[in-house]
């Protein structure tokens, strides 16, 4: 009997160990994906910091902007090099800089 629950226990610790090692595992491969996640949000500034608006200052806009980044569609929204988010092309912040 003490030999039977001795072999119980070896399995149950196998297979504890075999699904601690699985999620480790599993833990590890998520965590650059998690890490680059807050990496990227944490390197970049929210619109609120920047005044962002949806829509131009004058001439001055995102889609001529050193730091704008193209959507697949032109006119559809694109990304910004500083701030997080989707960003219009017709938007504006207040550390625009224009391209040369
Ligand atoms: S820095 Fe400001 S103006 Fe320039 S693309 Fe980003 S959000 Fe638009």
């Amino acid at each position: 009997m003490a030999e039977h629950d001795s072999r119980n226990t070896q399995k149950i610790t196998r297979r504890h160990w075999l699904r601690s090692t699985a999620l480790m595992v599993a833990a590890g491969a998520a965590a650059p994906l998690v890490f680059v996640g807050n990496a990227e949000a944490a390197s970049k500034m929210a619109k609120t910091a920047v005044d962002y608006q949806d829509h131009p200052k004058g001439k001055e806009m995102c889609s001529n902007c050193r730091l704008y980044i193209p959507g697949s569609n032109p006119k559809g929204p694109g990304a910004c090099k500083a701030v997080a988010g989707a960003i219009s092309p017709d938007g504006w912040c207040n550390i625009y800089i224009p391209k040369a």
